[in-house]
């Protein structure tokens, strides 16, 4: 048993390690790690109650160690349920074992029967982890969700496993008490550390490429209007590969004297308000962008010029019917919109976009509060093709 001695340190040394990365983790932002976090931490202090049983009574320290991994799979289970945006029901959960433990209690005070004790603890902890998994199932996307359920499944098989041999195998060893002193028995113990490293891992990894995530994310979003910033509009575009679409640029009318009449604040809620016609509008695969003060860039993949002016249009209309006491503004505010389409001698979307800025510049030219559609050759441009505030258009 020279061996599983080694374990009893190993143990409770990885456990802490991973609940202070977790800390460390949580201290980025993410919600989930801060309750690995302490998951872990309590699982350290359970796996460290065999070296303290020289100090305190065995049947105390393992009464200890029983009520703490319970409370660990707490943890674990409303991590999981955090990460995949479930619902905590951390009361139930808290009752759960609560119930559990009083059999454990009766199981090891009363009946005095340590396998049923050991059987009760393991099922608690297993039951909270399928719970949180089923709960978890249908919000899985990336691959990293699907590594983490996995792993989270493979605790769940290996504890059901190794509960089962225990209590169908140990038998015919003579008793639980050989069972235990058997080289099986070991390379049970060595074996089910791996399903809990490999758990560990998925759920450090799973925690911190979500805090990577959202930390991309915050940096390539404008964070008055939550739309992306340059900087986003740019992976998006890179991201859909050169897909050609349609470019609108949008600028609102007149806004420095907005900010001038009502006051700066006003003029950020008129902004903030723009952007929210805009995304609610924005066609499926579409992503806008504010480049700078009150100018926005529209790109929809593979939609043609006539969608784009159409969609360009029905923004227009929306923000200048808006209902401007709502957001605490009583003047009349209008945007005026340039689409423009692919051209194949394009080398970059920005072409795309000059040529949008172009006839965004004439729509204000020609008297603001207009779309104006660039996208003929010159030859043939007979005249800039404008909807007026009096096609009532969608
Ligand atoms: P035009 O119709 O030709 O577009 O006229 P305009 O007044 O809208 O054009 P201009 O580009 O001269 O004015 C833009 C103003 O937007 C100037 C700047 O102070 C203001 N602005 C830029 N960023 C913000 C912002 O984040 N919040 C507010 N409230 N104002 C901003
Ligand atoms: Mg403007
Ligand atoms: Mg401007």
């Amino acid at each position: 048993m020279e061996s599983a001695n080694n374990f009893a340190f190993l143990l409770p040394v990885m456990m802490l390690i991973f609940g202070c990365t977790f800390l460390i983790v949580g201290r980025f932002g993410s919600r989930e790690a801060k309750l690995w976090g302490p998951g872990y931490l309590v699982s350290a202090a359970a796996f460290s109650m065999p070296l303290i049983v020289g100090f305190i009574p065995d049947r105390a320290a393992s009464l200890i160690a029983d009520l703490l991994f319970l409370i660990s799979f707490v943890f674990y289970s409303g991590a999981l349920l955090c990460r995949f945006g479930r619902p905590s029901s951390l009361m139930p959960r808290l009752a759960f074992i609560g119930a559990m433990y009083a059999g454990i209690l009766y199981a090891a005070l009363v009946a005095e029967s340590v396998p049923i004790e050991f059987l009760l603890d393991d099922l608690g902890c297993v039951l909270l982890l399928a719970f949180a998994i089923v709960m978890s199932l249908r919000r899985v996307r990336h691959t990293a969700d699907k590594a983490l359920l996995t792993a989270s499944a493979l605790v769940v098989a290996e504890t059901v496993i190794r509960n089962a041999v225990f209590v169908f195998i140990a038998p015919s060893y003579g008793g639980s008490g050989g069972f235990l002193a058997s080289n099986y028995a070991f390379a049970m113990q060595a074996g089910a550390s791996i399903p809990a490293l490999v758990f560990a891992l998925s759920a450090l990894a799973a925690a911190t490429l979500d805090t990577i995530a959202a930390h991309r994310d915050a940096a390539e979003r404008d964070p008055l209007t939550g739309l992306l910033n340059r900087r986003g509009f740019d992976r998006m575009v890179e991201e859909s590969r050169g897909a050609e679409g349609t470019v609108i640029i949008c600028d609102i009318d007149n806004f420095k004297w907005v900010n001038d009449t009502f006051g700066h604040g006003r003029g950020d809620d008129v902004i903030r308000a723009f952007a929210e016609m805009l995304r609610l509008r924005l066609p499926e695969g579409g992503f806008a962008a504010r480049f700078g003060g009150e100018e926005f860039v529209i790109f929809l993949p593979s939609a043609p010029l006539v969608a784009g002016a159409d969609f360009a249009n029905r923004v227009r209309l929306a923000f200048a019917a808006i209902d401007r006491k709502a957001i605490g503004f009583d003047g009349k505010v209008t945007a005026s919109f340039g689409v423009a389409a692919a051209n194949a001698a394009d080398h970059s979307l920005y072409e795309q976009i000059a040529r949008a800025d172009k006839a965004l510049y004439a729509a204000k030219e020609a008297g603001r509060n207009k779309v104006m559609v660039e996208g003929e050759p010159p030859h043939d441009m007979s005249g800039p093709r404008l909807y007026h505030a009096s096609e009532q258009h969608g």
